[in-house]
């Protein structure tokens, strides 16, 4: 929450979606909370409402007008989509798009066919690879990310990264996530 503070200010986000609630995914909002409440600024977040303790947390949270996740979503210019994946807790994958391009964001994951046929069509595609190649860990790899660049002929922007492997580019089409970097289709 404070990195991204220091490039654009809360106030013209217009939304955040989370693909799902694990801890990783969500203890920012705690600290945002307090930020929103105290500038007044009310903010959508978008998730699904799991059954789970982090749910029960979110509930009680200020300064966000919390809305369910559905087939289908507009915000602003976007239409979002979403598709339920296969993780330990519900975990969806989401596509957004103006119309014209499309960004796919695969949340966490373990490979599934749903996976890829969610995926089909997009322009860019934002993927979790927090595992390393051959792990039973309920997440995607950077050999999974390839994969997927090689078949839906999209770039890849390996994400969620796991700060005790390395990461080197496998393909062209597979660029690692770096701060403050933009990416154009
Ligand atoms: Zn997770």
């Amino acid at each position: 929450m404070g990195r991204l503070l220091n490039f654009v200010p809360f106030s013209q986000l217009d939304a955040i979606v989370l693909s799902h609630l694990h801890y990783d995914h969500i203890c920012d909002l705690l600290p945002l909370s307090y930020y929103l409440k105290a500038k007044g600024i009310t903010l959508p977040l978008v998730f699904h409402k799991t059954d789970c303790f982090q749910k029960s947390i979110i509930d009680d949270l200020e300064g966000f007008e919390k809305i369910s996740m559905s087939e289908k979503l507009q915000i602003g210019e976007f239409e979002l989509s979403f598709e339920k994946m296969q993780h330990p807790l519900e975990s969806y994958a989401v596509k957004v798009s103006d119309g014209n391009k499309t960004l796919f964001y695969s949340g966490d994951t373990s490979f599934c066919s749903k996976l890829s046929k969610f995926a089909e069509n997009s322009n860019l595609l934002l993927i979790d690879c927090g595992k390393e190649k051959n792990s039973a860990a309920p997440h995607l790899s950077l050999a999974d990310a390839a994969y997927l660049a090689k078949t839906l002929n999209a770039p890849v922007i390996a994400s969620h990264l796991n700060p005790e492997l390395e990461y080197i580019s496998p393909s062209e089409q597979v660029i690692i996530a770096e701060e403050l970097k933009t990416y154009s289709v």
